[in-house]
């Protein structure tokens, strides 16, 4: 077995194994899985099937009711092999219920990488977009490490997969480890078939993200359109940058009306993601400021007390004074909500469950 790591030809990274009788790279990225069912022989309509029946978790050759007649015979041959590369591209470590009903599950990609995705209760899964992420939010395991590489769409879209083989699943959240938009064109070539040849609503696809030119610029020109998320954390802009020191420095008033421009052309409110620290962003004053810039506003404000990290130095205020800041913003006018980060009673917030892999690897 040979493990490589390379360039596809649409310049995307790719990781693979290779064996003996396996002459291609594991199709990382959605547009080579297309290719790879392509030079089997198969048509357009062969190769949305195949991919509809890979989002909804069941086998390639599942899209149809009978493939030995609905399918090309060279495509059938190559089926079964293309499968199995499928499904090494991530597989379950390790899972972690929680106590609000999600579970976490640590993954392992072909090239021994692992990350983390989120069974969110009510038919929800949040994925990851890149092995760590360069952002160094100073609240985050995932930021400690930095970036250890970019996923491909294919490792994206195989996380849904994966879920929704366990069961029905109806909404996609881009908000595992990673910044989506430090990954834009993979994220998009996700969405782009999860709202297409998944069928999943775009309502229902949320792109995270702490605010990126370039995301501005593209999301409002996608077939695909999702939902947003902007993990706005402070209306500081000398704050933010202390907080998120490899985001894009735009002054987060700028960051809401680049985010309530992509509001009107979607007509779906922006959610703004607020991770509460004590003493740092739960102050009265952000409270006027965030009623000054998102009162009357598609808008909805999450707010989402940290969740503890071994060795940072953060506490989340108390559950009364998040609850009374959400309560202030609802009567000025901002539909504002406590949220808590999905499954933090295991191994805490995102990146944990990796963190402490790589501390246990020899
Ligand atoms: S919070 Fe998100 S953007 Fe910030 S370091 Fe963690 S994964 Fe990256």
């Amino acid at each position: 077995m040979v493990k490589s790591n390379g360039v596809d030809g649409g310049g995307r990274l790719f990781s693979s194994q290779r064996s003996a009788d396996c002459l291609h790279p594991a199709p990382s990225t959605v547009a080579t899985l297309r290719a790879r069912l392509r030079d089997a022989g198969a048509g357009a309509r062969h190769e949305a099937l195949a991919l509809r029946a890979w989002m909804r978790g069941e086998p390639l050759a599942a899209g149809s009711r009978n493939p030995a007649t609905a399918y090309p015979a060279r495509m059938l041959a190559a089926l079964p092999a293309l499968q199995a590369e499928l499904d090494r591209l991530v597989r379950v470590h390790s899972e972690h219920p929680g106590q609000d009903g999600s579970v976490r599950l640590l993954l392992g990609l072909a090239d021994g990488q692992s990350i983390e995705s989120v069974l969110l209760p009510r038919g929800g899964v949040c994925v990851s977009t890149q092995v760590g992420c360069a952002v160094g939010c100073v609240f985050c395991m995932t930021g400690r490490d930095g970036l250890a590489r970019q996923l491909g769409s294919a490792e994206i879209v195989a996380q849904v997969a994966l879920a929704r083989a366990r069961g029905p699943l109806r909404r996609v959240v881009f908000m595992g480890m990673g910044e989506p938009a430090h990954n834009l064109d993979a994220v998009l070539e996700a969405i782009d078939c999860l709202g297409t040849a998944g069928g999943y609503n775009h309502k229902n696809l949320v792109f995270s993200t702490v605010g990126d030119r370039r995301v501005f610029e593209r999301l409002p020109r996608g077939a695909v359109r999702p939902a947003l998320a902007l993990s706005l954390h402070t209306t500081k802009p000398a704050l933010r940058a202390e907080l998120l020191p490899r985001a894009p420095r735009i002054d987060p008033a700028e960051l809401v009306e680049l985010a309530q421009d992509y509001a009107r052309v979607t007509t779906y409110p922006v959610q703004y993601q607020w991770t509460l620290i004590e003493g740092v962003n739960d102050g009265d004053d952000e409270l006027e400021s965030l009623v000054r810039l998102l009162a009357g506003r598609y808008a909805v404000m999450n707010f989402i007390p940290w969740n503890p990290v071994e060795g940072l130095p953060w506490r989340r205020p108390s559950r009364e004074r998040a609850a009374a800041m959400a309560r202030h913003l609802h009567r000025h006018g901002v539909l504002a909500k406590l949220r808590r980060s999905a499954g933090q009673d295991v191994e805490g917030g995102c990146g944990q469950l990796r963190a402490r892999r790589l501390a246990a690897a020899p």
